[in-house]
Order: structure tokens, then sequence, then C-alpha cells
């Protein structure tokens, strides 16, 4: 038995005797299927030709990307905090280096995901890390393709995995995406970790939002207004998107003439 990766989105999925025929994920209208169609690979095939580059960002979080890229391409990020480390996102592959840096970090106490595409092999992680538990929202539940103990479910707004980090559902892209609240970072100013609920622009002076990235199609004026709400209450200086480099700061207000650019654009 194997769980293979879709090649695509880099989802892990169950374990099975042969490759699956179908990725949901890949089927979704929010993805595509690979232009060579469906391909499957496995975490030791991905050992083979690549590794993972782990480097500090700011103080107390770290990146995590494999090289050269693979699949969604996104890189995952380890926030160190007083009561444990959480891994926001993640990848498909795992191998001994990634084992000792992270560990050399402090370890992984929860992992959570912003949504179906930046997982990767979200609960080989958990199963190397004493099952840590996988904060995963209720509403995204369909999409979990390697089901496992490990995942927690949680509803409505907000939850709270560790003290001073706040997983807030904004919806949007998917109806459970999530950004992590980052309150007590060095600099005490808060951060927002926001996957792709919130993609930081090219600029890196805006974000934007969309119902598909790959497809092109965006959402309408209440989601993004809902996903402006969802943040409002709490402070945060900096936006880090779930690609290398891709970060805004003076975020709290990059985010409202983000919000006010993009209503205007798709207003009558
Ligand atoms: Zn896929
Ligand atoms: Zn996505």
């Amino acid at each position: 038995m194997t769980s293979y990766i879709c090649a695509t989105c880099g989802v892990q999925h169950r374990e099975t005797d042969a490759a699956p025929e179908h990725c949901p994920i890949c089927e979704d209208e929010r993805q595509y299927i690979g232009h060579n169609c469906q391909q499957w690979t496995t975490i030791s095939e991905l050992q083979k030709t690549r590794h993972n580059r782990i480097e500090t960002i700011e103080p107390n979080l770290a990146g995590i990307g494999t090289v050269p890229g693979f699949a969604i391409g996104q890189r995952a990020l380890l926030v160190q905090t007083p009561n444990g480390n959480i891994l926001w996102d993640c990848l498909s592959l795992l191998d001994d280096a990634t084992l000792e840096a992270i560990k050399a970090l402090g370890g992984i106490s929860a992992i959570a995901a912003s949504h179906p595409h930046t997982v990767g092999s979200l609960v080989e992680y958990s199963h190397a890390f004493g099952n840590a538990p996988i904060y995963w929202h209720a509403d995204n539940r369909q999409w979990v393709m390697r089901p496992d103990p490990a995942f927690v479910f949680w509803e409505g707004e907000t939850c709270e995995p560790m003290d001073g980090i706040t997983l807030i559902r904004c919806g949007g892209h998917f109806e459970g995406s999530t950004v992590l609240h980052w309150a007590q970072d060095a600099e005490g100013r808060g951060a927002l970790l926001t996957g792709d609920t919130m993609q930081v622009a090219q600029d890196r002076r805006y974000v934007s939002f969309m119902y598909s990235y790959p497809n092109m199609i965006p959402l309408n004026k209440h989601a993004i207004e809902r996903i402006v709400n969802a943040v409002e209450p709490y402070e945060f200086e900096r936006i880090y998107g779930g690609w290398w480099d891709f970060h805004v700061t003076d975020a709290k207000s990059a985010l409202k003439r983000s919000a006010e650019r993009y209503i205007q654009a798709i207003a009558d």
C-alpha cells in the first residue's frame, strides 16, 4: 500500500494498492488536471530529485519550501511560540534532513491548514511529530484526501490551537478558507499568515482574492467584505502569503485598500 501524491496539486491521498484514478481536488473547478493528464508520484520518488529549503524569515518564523519547486510550489511556515510550534500549511516532500531541521527548531506541536490546495503530505508530518493534531475547518472536510485520527475539525469562525495563535475562517476561495493570526511575534505588532485566502500581489503592496486562481474566477463583493470583516478585530502589521517572498507590510491598510480596489473593479 502506498500513499500517492497528485503531481499537479501535490496533495497526498489515502493508501491504495495502485495509483488512484482521480484527484477530486484537481477535478474541482478551482484547480485543474495537469496538461499531461493525471499523474502521481510518492514521497520516496520526490526524495530522489528534491530537497526542502528551510530559512528563518523573521525571529520565531521559518519558511519551508521544496527545491526545485513541486506542484503548486507553496512554502509552509513554522511559527515558534513559547507554547510549542505550529506548522502553517505543508509540503509534499518530507525527508530526514527536514525532520532534523524542524526538530532543531523545536519540532511541531500542531499543524493548521489554510485550505486544501497547500497541504501536501501533512499527515506524514503529523505522524513524524507524535501525531500532532491537524486543525482543519469542518466546512472543508470533504477535501481531506488522506483521513487520519490526527484531524481536528473545528467549526465556526475562530479556533485557538494554542495561546497567541488564532485560526480565523474567512471563506471566499473555499468556504473553510482560513488565515492564522500570530499575536506574539517578536515585534508584538501581529502578523497574518494567509496562504491564498488573501493572495499577496506581485507588487507586494496589495493582496487579492479569488474563487479560483488558476482558472481566474473572481469573488463577489459580499465575499470580499466577509474576508475583511473576519480579520478586522485583530492587530497585524504583516501579511505572509503562501509563497516565498510574498509578504506585505503596513498590512492592515494594505488589506483595506486592496478590498476597496477589488470591489471597485467588479462594480457595475
Ligand atoms: Zn490533485
Ligand atoms: Zn488555493
